[in-house]
Parts: C-alpha cells; structure tokens; sequence
C-alpha cells in the first residue's frame, strides 16, 4: 500500500507556481491576483479562506480577502460581486460557501463571471467541463486528477465508482474520470443515497472517490483488494484528547482499508491540500488568459 500525500504533492505544486511567479515577476508581467468573499463565522470557512490566503502569499499572487458579517443581505453581496466582476485588478475570485441561508447559493454562483469563476462552480465552466473544452476545473475534482497523474496510476478502463453526487464533487468527479483523457477513460458509476446496496458497487471498484461526508462510512468490507481510494470527506470527530476536543476523519475508515488498497489519501493531508493548489492553479490560468 502506498500513501498519496496530498500535503508534500501540494507543496511541490506550490512551489512550481512560485517559481512561474518568480519568473513573471522577473520580467515584469502582471502577478496574478485572487479575491476571496468569507461571509459569517464558520469557523471551518474561517480556516479554509486563511489557508487559501496564506497560500496565495506563498506563491507570490496578490490576494485580497473581503470579510461580510452573516447579516449581509443577498443583494448586497451580489453587489460586491459585481465589482469584483469589473475590477481589472483581480483575475479571479471565490465566495466561499456555505452561505447563510438567506442568500441563494444558486444565485450567487451564477453571478460570477464565468472568465473570473475560478472555483470552476459557474455552468458555463461545468458546461465546457462536461465537453472537454477548455475551462475552470472544480477545485476538489481537479485535485484529484493532479494526484492520479503525478503518483502515475493508470485509470483507463478501470472501474471507478464516486459515493455522493454534490455539484462540487461527486458529478464532475463522475464527469471527469469517463472523459476520453489522461487520467480519465474509466467507466464511472455514480452511487448516492438512493444506491441499492451499496457496498456491492463499492465492491466491484478499482478506484474509490468517496464523497459523502459521513465519518469512516466506508470498511474494509465494502474495497477491493489492490483498489485505489481517494477520500474526500472532511468530518471532525469529538476527541477529548485533543485541545481542539475534535478531529477531522474522512469517510473511509483509513486504518481499516490501508492495508487492502494499493494507494489510499489520508485525511486530514490527503485531497484537502490539493483543492488549495488547484484553485492557484486556475488563478494562475485566469491572470493568462487576460494577458
Ligand atoms: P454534499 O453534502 O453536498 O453531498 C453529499 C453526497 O453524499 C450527496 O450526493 C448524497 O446523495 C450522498 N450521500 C449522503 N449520504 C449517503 C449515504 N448514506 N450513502 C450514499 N451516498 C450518500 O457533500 P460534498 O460537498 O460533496 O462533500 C462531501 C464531503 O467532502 C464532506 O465531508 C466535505 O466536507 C468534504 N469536502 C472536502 C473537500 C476537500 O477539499 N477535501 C472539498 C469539498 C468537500
């Protein structure tokens, strides 16, 4: 069994994007600048955005974070991402979700300029996505695809199955590994919570995105012998030996499946790092294309 570690993989990312930046700067190019929208206290929002700006110090872009208190209203916030729309300054931008739920998410989604939408949420981007023409990938999915191509494990024609369709992850996931490309060329099955027994899908599996978000929801019962398993799942856990009194877990039961999967992403330190990467990555795209 191997460990893909997203952690050290999105270190070695971030430092080929420095290096790029170091070179645009050098010749005295545009340096990419993202903008990330936080709205409210969510703490886990909280950590994410932080991360996603201190990354962005990392590689040398410009970042800008616009902080709104979770009574601002929804017109208000689609006012701000109107002018993020137009600011030439920023190539490209996020509103971190989850919203409160008087803002439609929906909404606000479609309100970003499909060339700025570097989350790659916009229909327009998921669109292109589905028709293999150029665009924003979805961070997490993309991710993924960085991991099977750099640790080099062969997708074509295997058969991967995707537990959870949300729009973020599990359907462009599906979406992505069935396309004709490198990684990609599986045949995919979708499984959700209406999937008839479950675990005889995940079974049949030579690769596992699970996706979920239910604590060690998948046991050594339900992998293949010599299977891939990718978890995406991020669940704190209580752990009264902790200061924090959590810890995160994924959805699959790590110690239990380690020893039967060929290579398997730890949580936390597996995907989590990687969704980080894309989104510079496609920020990077983003400050080249207005080029
Ligand atoms: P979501 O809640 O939007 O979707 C969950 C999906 O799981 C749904 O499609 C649902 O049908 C399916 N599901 C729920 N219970 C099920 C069951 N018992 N059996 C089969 N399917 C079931 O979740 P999401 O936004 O896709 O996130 C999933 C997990 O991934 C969460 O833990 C989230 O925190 C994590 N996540 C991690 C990253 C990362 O960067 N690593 C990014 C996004 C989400």
């Amino acid at each position: 069994m191997k460990i893909i570690d997203g952690k050290q993989l999105a270190q070695t990312i971030k430092n080929e994007i420095k290096e790029e930046v170091d070179q645009i700067r050098a010749e005295g190019g545009n340096i990419p600048h993202l903008a990330a929208v936080l709205v409210g206290d969510n703490p886990a929002s909280r950590s994410y955005v932080r991360n996603k700006v201190r990354s962005c110090e990392f590689v040398g872009f410009e970042s800008t974070l616009i902080q709104k208190d979770a009574g601002i209203s929804e017109e208000e916030l689609l006012e701000i991402i109107d002018e993020l729309n137009e600011n030439e300054d920023i190539d490209g931008f996020i509103v971190q979700l989850p919203l409160p739920d008087h803002i439609d998410e929906t909404k606000v989604t479609l309100a970003i300029d499909p060339k700025k939408d570097v989350d790659g949420f916009h229909p327009v981007n998921f669109g292109r996505m589905a028709q293999g023409l150029d665009c924003f990938l979805p961070a997490t999915p993309y991710g993924i695809l960085q991991m099977l191509e750099r640790y080099k494990i062969d997708t074509s024609g295997k058969h991967c199955v995707v537990i959870g369709r949300s729009n973020i992850v599990g359907t462009p996931m599906s979406i992505l590994l069935s396309r004709k490309a490198n990684p990609g060329n599986c045949t995919v099955t979708l499984t959700h919570s209406r999937t008839k027994d479950l675990g005889a899908e995940i079974l049949r599996a030579d690769i596992i995105v699970a996706a979920i978000g239910i604590p060690n929801f998948v046991g050594s019962d339900m992998v293949k012998e010599g299977a891939v398993v990718i978890d995406v799942g991020i669940n704190r856990v209580e752990d009264e030996t902790r200061k924090s009194g959590y810890r995160l877990v994924g959805d699959v039961d790590f110690d239990a499946v380690a020893d039967k999967a060929s290579y398997i992403t730890p949580v936390p330190g597996g995907v989590g790092p990687m969704t980080v990467t894309s989104l510079l990555m496609n920020t990077l795209k983003a400050s080249r294309l207005k080029q």
